[in-house]
């Protein structure tokens, strides 16, 4: 089993990562400084279908637990969901001391850990992260709900207590949610480690080569990059932000497809190929981006995604972004692999590049 320390101002926090880690939670939780008073799992109910009893096994006997299950994915992040677990974390009579349990993907992970930011204004949580992409979500302490006019808008700063990541969890992840959570790995070298880049590029070759101890080890570094900037800047005034790279244009994407349909994934992964293309206008990037796209087509990522919408659609949303303002649209770009820096684009910039990655698309 490995571990990864995460310090931030407010809680340094073990992330456990491996096969079989779900095995360390009853230890840990009866180790815990302050030992809970009980258990509340909030648990994707897909995934509690597939892997209910593993985590149920592992639990403290000794600790009175209740379950309560949330929609698969992505519609679990909404206010009626949000009020339904809370109404049952008040039935349950939690109190300060209570520990809440998060099973499931990022989106189970982001609801239960804002209801345990905001119930009794917080208490403590521990994410049980099941997709490749939690990952990244699981760790840093960023929570939140959809509003049906954003996404993520409604949330707060709430660390847990540990990430327990058990990596055999992630068998049963179908082809687009591999695809989907990977981007996030890729997003990691790009703005931090070439290394990692080359050697994802020279082993994966299709989407079926992402498992096993190489998926282990890519998982441990993004963890790494991931807690090394959420050590540098908690609350994104500054660094933080790079780890945004290719979800302004991803995020346009996956609004106006509608959330859910393009995966989150899928659409960073768009994204990152337009992130790409304005760091070579803005600032003379040296990078294969047309064998970088070749290489994600290859493992079926939609890369020409973001070209079914019109510009001035693509835009208006953009300038929605949490980090727009005025007319312009804040994006990460890169001066080379592994240095990223934020910048501001005008609507004249945008439109330019966005025509370039058109014609590149049509020539794909
Ligand atoms: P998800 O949680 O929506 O899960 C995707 C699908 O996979 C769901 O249908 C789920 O039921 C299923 N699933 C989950 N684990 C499974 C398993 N082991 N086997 C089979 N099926 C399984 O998707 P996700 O990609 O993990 O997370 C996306 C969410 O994460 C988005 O809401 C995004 O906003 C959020 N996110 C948050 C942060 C953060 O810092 N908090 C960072 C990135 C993304
Ligand atoms: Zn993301």
């Amino acid at each position: 089993m490995n571990r990864v320390t995460v310090e931030t101002a407010h809680k340094t926090y073990p992330v456990i990562i491996g096969k079989g880690a779900v095995q360390e939670i009853g230890r840990f939780i009866l180790q815990m400084k302050k030992k809970p008073t009980r258990l509340f799992v909030i648990a994707d109910e897909a995934v509690y279908a597939i892997h209910g009893s593993t985590l149920r096994n592992e639990l403290p006997d000794s600790l009175q637990t209740d379950w309560h299950f949330v929609p698969a994915g992505e519609s679990a992040k909404s206010f009626p969901v949000f009020e339904q677990c809370l109404t049952a974390m008040l039935e349950a009579a939690l109190d300060r001391h209570s520990l809440v349990v998060a099973f499931g993907g990022g989106a189970c992970g982001d609801l239960a850990g804002f209801c345990a930011a905001s119930y009794m204004r917080g208490i403590p949580f521990i994410q049980v992260p099941t997709t490749i992409l939690a990952h990244d979500s699981a760790v840093g302490g960023k929570t939140a709900i959809n509003h049906p006019l954003g996404k993520n808008m409604i949330g707060a700063f709430h660390q847990p207590e540990a990430v327990i990541y058990d990596t055999a969890f992630l068998k049963s992840l179908t082809e687009k949610e591999t695809r989907s959570g990977f981007a996030e790995v890729i997003k990691h070298a790009l703005i931090a480690d070439s290394k990692l880049l080359e050697d994802i590029q020279q082993t994966i070759k299709n989407v079926g080569d992402i498992k096993g101890s190489f998926l282990e080890h890519c998982l441990q570094r993004g963890i790494e990059i991931k807690s090394a900037i959420v050590k540098e800047d908690e609350k994104e005034t500054g660094v933080r932000a790079f780890l945004n790279f290719g979800h302004t244009y991803g995020h346009a994407v996956e609004a106006l497809s509608g959330y859910g349909k393009t995966a989150h994934g899928e659409a960073v992964a768009c994204g990152m190929i337009f992130a790409l293309y304005a760091s070579e206008f803005k600032n003379n990037l040296s990078f294969d981006i047309r064998s970088f796209t070749e290489w994600l087509k290859k493992a079926d990522y939609h890369v020409e995604a973001g070209t079914a919408f019109s510009f001035d659609d693509m835009y208006a949303v953009m300038t929605r972004d949490k980090k727009a303002y005025g007319g312009t649209v804040r994006f990460v770009l890169l001066n080379k692999v592994g240095e990223p820096y934020i910048t501001d684009m005008t609507k004249e910039e945008l439109q330019k590049i966005d025509e370039h990655f058109r014609r590149e698309v049509s020539q794909w």
